[in-house]
């Protein structure tokens, strides 16, 4: 990303619209797909389960995003498929900058970045 990217303005910018988000211990690179998951639950539950719903954890496993969470009442199955979605497509998008990425071990970890991040050797 271009000088001037903020990525913990933007994360909190974020929570201002979704306050029941934790903050996020993944890669800014997985912000926007971070993003495209609390709209869809919002679209998805109503209101008064959306405010039941813990969202725990949004964190990086193994390469992949991972969010956990309690509380989702009937709509788990639901919740658990658009998470799946979101975990997929994190495979496909460096952790780092939001590029399309690859996801491969490196040096004993797994994560997913673009070429210009795995060159560097570098991430979170
Ligand atoms: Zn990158």
């Amino acid at each position: 990303m271009p000088g001037g990217h903020d990525p913990d303005g933007e994360y909190e910018a974020l929570r201002a619209l979704y306050p029941w988000l934790p903050h996020p211990a993944c890669g800014p690179g997985w912000h926007g797909l971070v993003e495209k998951v609390c709209e869809s639950l919002v679209l998805l539950l109503p209101p008064q389960q959306l405010r039941e719903l813990a969202v725990l954890e949004i964190g990086e496993a193994a390469g992949r995003l991972r969010i956990r969470f309690q509380g989702a009442g009937g709509f788990e199955a639901q919740i658990r498929a658009l998470l799946r979605e979101a975990e997929q497509a994190s495979c496909r998008i460096c952790q780092q900058c939001g590029a399309p990425g690859q996801r491969a071990r490196r040096g004993g970890w797994w994560a997913t970045l673009c070429d210009e991040h795995a060159r560097q050797g570098i991430w979170l």
